[in-house]
């Protein structure tokens, strides 16, 4: 396996609080109604980043075949900015993971719900994920495509949390770090709503009191 370099990605977190810019996006009717709590990255610095994360992979892969594959749902946005910003021939499939067992705190049980229909054996895979938190997907994900032989494996995340403990696969490509929040737009939701937001924000919870409740 050719020797490839080290992880990249920029330690962006001056990106992340933007109240000016939160105020006034609270009147997007991709919202819903619901308020933003803060910008954590607006649209021209995930351009920026995604173009510089499709830079540095066009280098890393100097040869081979590659395969990007994609986790849905929530890759989908990431993926295709990512891919027109790759200046090397490749290949796109997706897979479905699924999370079974206990269904509040996962049991890290993953399974494969779409399976690529493609062959890994001999590739480099290119395995986009969305948001890395606990981590539990990818470490299962990782195991159930090491075991098809692929000519290498490595992992490329718009969001890392920096949270999983037990993490065993480092992304190498990393668009940010990102606050410990529950996060929505740019493919990520929330009960299937807001994936199309070009922006990456924290929402306020619809039902949090504006005055603290009577202790009665
Ligand atoms: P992990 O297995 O690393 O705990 O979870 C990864 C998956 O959980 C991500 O692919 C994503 O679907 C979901 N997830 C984790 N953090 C967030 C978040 O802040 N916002 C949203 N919308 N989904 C998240
Ligand atoms: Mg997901």
């Amino acid at each position: 396996m050719p020797r490839l370099p080290e992880r990249h990605y920029i330690h962006s977190m001056t990106a992340v609080s933007r109240p000016e810019g939160a105020a006034g996006l609270s009147a997007d009717p991709r919202l819903l109604g619901r308020a933003v709590k803060r910008i954590a990255f607006d649209a021209p610095t995930i351009q920026r980043r995604v173009r510089e994360l499709g830079a540095e992979i066009t280098a890393a892969y100097p040869d081979g075949d590659l395969l990007v594959l994609g986790l849905l749902k929530g890759s989908f946005v990431f993926l295709a900015d990512l891919v027109r910003e790759i200046g090397r021939p490749l290949h796109v499939d997706f897979l479905v993971a699924s999370s079974y067992g206990d269904a509040t705190e996962s049991s890290g049980l993953v399974r494969m719900v779409y399976d690529p229909a493609t062959t890994l054996e001999g590739k480099h895979i290119l395995l986009v994920e969305d948001i890395v938190d606990s981590g539990r997907t990818l470490n299962k994900l990782v195991d159930l495509l090491k075991a098809r032989a692929p000519r290498s494996l490595e992992i490329c995340a718009m969001l890392h949390k920096n949270v999983a403990a037990g993490l065993r696969h480092q992304p190498r490509f990393v668009g940010f770090d990102a606050p410990n929040e529950f996060l929505v737009g740019y493919g990520l939701d929330h009960a299937e709503n807001f994936r199309h937001l070009p922006y990456v924000a924290s929402l306020k919870q619809p039902d949090t009191p504006s005055v603290a409740p009577s202790r009665r």
